[in-house]
């Protein structure tokens, strides 16, 4: 796989696939306002290192789930103005994706510019990874950098259909970065390795946990997931989430893990899902009517002694409902677990949408070995799953 500094980007038209799928909100006249620019400020690095070299940038990327074809209201055109923005320097766009107008930008573009094409998934062979568009995307291009790693996951035209027809493919360093962390976890990870699964769903992850349960010496489990576990194994829990037709799968995951799977001994309930509802604490089962929300503080302690004392950690899924502030102590409290741990010399990873909101919120995140961009990219990867976009560069 070569990385940015192995490849010759002078004077070269350079197509990079980023992830610029950047959560957008109308504004109080209806027009379309930027959410949080993580996304665009990561992909910054990346686009100046190209420029430094002297090559034109092409940025192509998905954004949102556009229905059939082109639809203003998902246009990138916003985007491009922002990096404008961030970058100080002009940005151009182009309001077509692929074809000769297109050719003729990037002919006029000048050495180190920068040209966003229009959304990608506004084109009907993106994500049937159709040949044709692939091929057109290819034209575009001397060089192509995939620096979206949380699309790797899928084979589509802009991921891995186009590597086919482009001559010089490499990672960009986002993607290079997130790969490298990645690796290292499942290659030759410092013991004790700790995983800490939580969330919503034992059924979004059972395929993490079965790879997981091969690699690491203890796996913590926290959130929702808890109870279909606890459930599972006879407990009472109230009126918590769970999910029944995943219990029979959960009891067994818990039998093969040979106590390497830990589950909350206590929970912070409440009789309502609302921050204000009335709160506290309970050990063992949970009371009829009663909810948990968040794990509880004799778990929050045993799981951070835990997380102290491990090498390597991976962290995937809220420890409890964090979006209320009322009860994200468990969901923060091991988000300082993992960023004491980094000090002390751990290699710590945390990936996962809702995740990475609350490592953000939590403050901790610049503690942290690495936090990853990829929600479902990462689930894949620990899943042992080769990612398409990945391999394609290889
Ligand atoms: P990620 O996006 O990081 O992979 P998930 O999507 O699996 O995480 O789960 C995140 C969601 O799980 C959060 O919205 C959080 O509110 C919810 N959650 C966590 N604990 C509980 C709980 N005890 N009851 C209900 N929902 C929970
Ligand atoms: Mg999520």
């Amino acid at each position: 796989m070569k990385t940015l500094s192995d490849l010759d980007l002078k004077g070269k038209r350079v197509l990079v696939r980023v992830d610029f799928n950047v959560p957008l909100h109308t504004g109080a006249n209806g027009e379309t306002v930027l959410g949080d620019d993580t996304r665009v400020r990561a992909a910054l690095s990346t686009i100046n290192a190209i420029r430094e070299a002297g090559g034109k940038t092409i940025l192509m990327s998905h954004l949102g789930r556009p229905k059939g074809g082109p639809d203003p209201q998902f246009s990138l055109q916003p985007v491009a103005h922002h990096l404008a923005t961030l970058l100080n320097a002009p940005v151009a766009f182009s309001a077509e994706t692929t074809g000769p107008a297109v050719a003729d930008q990037i002919a006029a573009l000048p050495e180190g510019g920068v040209l966003v094409l229009e959304n990608t998934r506004f084109l009907a062979g993106e994500t049937k990874n159709d040949e044709n568009l692939a091929r057109d995307l290819a034209a575009l291009a001397d060089v192509y950098v995939n620096d979206a790693f949380g699309s790797a996951h899928r084979a589509h035209a802009s991921t891995e259909g186009v590597t086919r027809f482009v001559g010089t493919t490499g990672v960009g360093l986002l993607m290079q970065r997130e790969v490298e962390y990645l690796r290292k976890l499942l290659k030759n990870p410092e013991h004790p390795f700790v995983a800490i699964l939580g969330g919503a769903k034992v059924s979004d992850k059972i395929g993490v946990i079965e790879a997981l349960l091969e690699k690491v010496d203890t796996l913590l489990i926290g959130g929702a997931m808890s109870y279909t576990f606890l459930k599972a194994l006879g407990h009472e829990v109230g009126s918590s989430k769970y999910e029944e037709d995943k219990l029979e799968e959960a009891r067994s995951l818990f039998k093969r893990a040979e106590g390497r799977i830990l589950l909350p001994v206590d929970h912070l309930v409440a009789a309502a899902f609302d921050n204000d509802a009335p709160q506290r604490v309970v050990e063992g089962g949970i009371p009829e009517g009663q909810m948990a929300l968040d794990i509880g503080p004799d778990t929050l302690a045993h799981y951070r002694t835990i997380v102290l004392n491990a090498q390597t950690v991976v962290w995937n899924g809220p420890m409890g409902v964090f979006e209320m502030p009322n009860f994200a102590r468990g969901t923060f409290g091991i988000a300082e677990a993992l960023a004491e741990a980094t000090e002390k010399g751990a290699l710590t990873v945390v990936g996962g949408g809702d995740s990475v909101a609350a490592i953000t919120q939590s403050g901790f995140e610049d503690r942290i070995s690495h936090v990853s961009t990829g929600g479902g990219a990462m689930l894949e990867f620990l899943e042992g799953h080769t990612l398409p976009g990945v391999a394609a560069l290889d």
